[in-house]
């Protein structure tokens, strides 16, 4: 990568059909943090942990030394390589409002994420227009649910640690022949 990446996330998204039947579609597996200082990844335990680090990211910047057992001297708890598929989160994400849930979830095909909030009503917003319309017919949440505070910014999948997936391949190759049958016609 060019440049230190803010608040990476590593997904295993292998796992997400187990997830999937327990009633969640999460498909990121393993959290991870990159130190501004050495550049080592560093392993974020909860969800919860780095949706708040994600959040104040640019603020405050992450460094190992955040960490109490941790140093830039000691190795990286994950190499960054094509083993498992990374995405990329933008920073500043706002932290998901209480009795939320922000999902993300990869598509089949590999080639994109798709932003979810489970809603207090147990519904799905998707974008936010139903955020709106969920506050607009629960006007008891207008105090601590703020559009503002939804994001449905999707992270970036890394394409050097998914072009060798078939799935992902063969969705590649089915849009290279879309671009080449209309370049044909013209
Ligand atoms: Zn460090």
């Amino acid at each position: 990568m060019s440049s230190p990446a803010p608040a990476p996330v590593p997904a295993s998204p292998g796992s997400s059909s187990q997830q999937r039947k327990r009633g969640s579609t999460e498909s990121v597996g393993m959290y991870a943090v990159q130190c501004c200082e050495c550049h080592k990844w560093r392993t974020i335990a909860t969800k919860d942990e780095f949706e708040t680090l994600r959040a104040n990211f640019t603020d405050d910047p992450w460094f190992c030394s955040k960490r109490s057992d941790c140093s830039c001297e000691d190795p990286a708890d994950i190499e960054y390589d094509n083993s498992r598929i990374w995405i990329i989160d933008k920073p500043n994400i706002p932290k998901p409002p209480p009795k939320t849930e922000r999902l993300a979830l990869m598509r089949g095909d590999l080639t994109k994420m798709d932003i979810y909030y489970v809603l207090p009503n147990g519904k799905r917003a998707r974008t936010i227009g139903d955020v709106q319309k969920f506050l607009d017919t629960n006007p008891e949440y207008n105090d601590s649910l703020s559009a503002e505070s939804f994001s449905f910014t999707v992270p970036k999948i890394v394409e050097e640690t998914v072009s060798h997936n078939n799935a992902w391949k063969t969705k590649k190759a089915k849009k290279q022949d879309k671009v080449n049958a209309s370049n044909s016609k013209n």
